[in-house]
């Protein structure tokens, strides 16, 4: 059966605005792109048309959201207030200790459905625990979800590896045609160079990407540059050595030589022009993740300078424990204006620049462009209705501006992934969102405590 989508816009990214347009969808893969009138004549030899009138809509690609936690859903709004180095603590705490894997599924479960229903088809996402793997091969999005491991003693690091092979090796069983593994050794600050090197290694040698949280406050650079600060006492307080390289965060990884694997550099706010140089020469890509970087008071990553020069940037929301939301079309705005703010440049990231950042420039950052990011015949069919019909969308001179200046993801009312229909405007089709909502609550519940100080 061919489904024909069609809606007052089509934006197809990889093309200009159509109006009165569609998206003909077959066997999962766009069939057919341009007028309805024109996609109807040319589907007439495809025999039966089902057809799903979007009205005063824009259809454009999935959003590609290039970093989240899924399985901290559960935080947003309990971390409130903290420093980040006592966030990290706080969270860490909680997970480990009152939260088991059935409250970890339900958790990314519902991220899950915080996505489907803002249009994000496509995530990266950055686990412990499995569950935000299980989380979106049963919500039926699409993604890479990076398995983490830490390990900041040397003396720990083959046993570091050897659990996290353990929990790809299980997990690679169930891998689908739309979820992928990968790996994510945490941050520079919490994995030993030793780690480093042998999580690489591992993932060359199976091709599994790579994702590491890098560049991204004051502490790292601190610990990095001087050995001082919070990260560094921790390493103090455990009795692990350790003598600081006294260069960046993204210096430091090219001298492991960890960025051969054209890993997923998630933050890089405080990318020096040499770091550019250095990602950019090797291919590495990376996740801006604006909200998170501000909330925290970490500043803003220099990625039109990265653009500029050629690197692959994706937008991420990061966890909702720290967004607090995972919205794409909120943060891509909020991308836009800081960037304009920082720089004091208006023609940074112009309407179609900033629609095509959230689809297919992701989409590239992940290594998924060839197969979604635009609208186009051949491509796999992850699209998204965006209505345009709110009161805070009206009057629409410019469909493209309109959804990134003024849409969230709150005006999505479908979302396809592969062709398959997983929230269809009403309610996500592929989890049980009152049974989640419900378990979701009571786990907020046991999460509300304080945590005890010292231990
Ligand atoms: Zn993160």
């Amino acid at each position: 059966m061919t489904i024909l989508y069609t809606a007052q816009w089509v934006l197809p990214v990889s093309a200009p605005p159509i109006q009165d347009g569609a998206v003909a969808v077959r066997d999962g893969r766009i069939l057919a792109v341009g007028p309805e009138a024109e996609a109807r004549a040319r589907l007439a030899r495809f025999g039966a048309l089902e057809t799903v009138a979007l009205g005063r809509a824009a259809i454009c690609p999935g959003l590609v959201n290039a970093h989240t936690h899924l399985e901290l859903t559960a935080f947003r709004g309990r971390l409130e207030g903290h420093s980040f180095f006592d966030w990290i603590r706080t969270l860490t705490r909680l997970r480990e200790e009152r939260m088991d894997a059935d409250d970890l599924d339900v958790s990314a479960q519902w991220g899950a459905v915080e996505a489907a229903r803002a249009g994000i088809t496509t995530l990266a996402d950055t686990e412990v625990s499995g569950a935000g793997f299980r989380a979106l091969c049963q919500s039926g999005l699409r993604g890479i979800a990076h398995q983490e491991v830490f390990g900041p003693d040397p003396m720990q690091a083959k046993k570091s590896l050897f659990g996290l092979k353990r929990r790809v090796e299980t997990l690679r069983r169930s891998e689908t045609e739309l979820v992928r593994l990968g790996v994510s050794p945490h941050a520079v600050y919490s994995v030993s160079a030793l780690l480093f090197r042998l999580v690489i290694e591992y993932a060359e040698r199976y091709d599994l990407p790579v994702a590491i949280h890098c560049a991204e406050s004051q502490a790292e650079d601190d610990f990095l540059r001087s050995g001082q600060g919070p990260f560094a006492e921790l390493l103090r307080q455990r009795g692990i050595a350790w003598s600081p390289p006294r260069v960046s965060a993204i210096r430091y990884l090219s001298d492991l030589n960890a960025l051969r694997v054209k890993p997923l550099l998630i933050h890089a706010v405080r990318a020096t022009e040499e770091d550019i140089g250095l990602l950019t020469f090797h291919g590495a890509r990376v996740a801006h993740c604006p909200k998170s970087n501000a909330k925290f008071g970490h500043g803003i990553a220099p990625v039109s300078q990265m653009r500029q020069r050629g690197a692959r940037v994706g937008l991420g929301t990061d966890s909702v424990a720290s967004n607090n939301v995972c919205d794409l079309l909120d943060e891509g705005r909020f991308a836009q204006l800081v960037s304009r703010a920082a720089r004091g440049d208006d023609r940074l990231a112009p309407a179609a620049a900033l629609l095509q950042w959230m689809t297919l420039d992701g989409a590239s950052a992940l290594g998924l462009d060839d197969r979604i990011g635009t609208l186009e015949v051949g491509k796999e069919a992850d699209l998204i209705g965006i209505s345009l019909a709110g009161p805070h969308l009206e009057p629409v001179y410019d469909p493209v501006a309109t959804v990134v200046t003024a849409a969230t993801g709150r005006d999505v009312i479908l979302t396809v992934v592969k062709g398959r229909v997983i929230y269809d405007g009403a309610r996500v089709l592929t989890l049980d969102e009152e049974r989640l909502r419900e378990r979701l609550r009571s786990l907020a519940g046991r999460l509300s405590f304080p945590v005890a100080e010292g231990a």
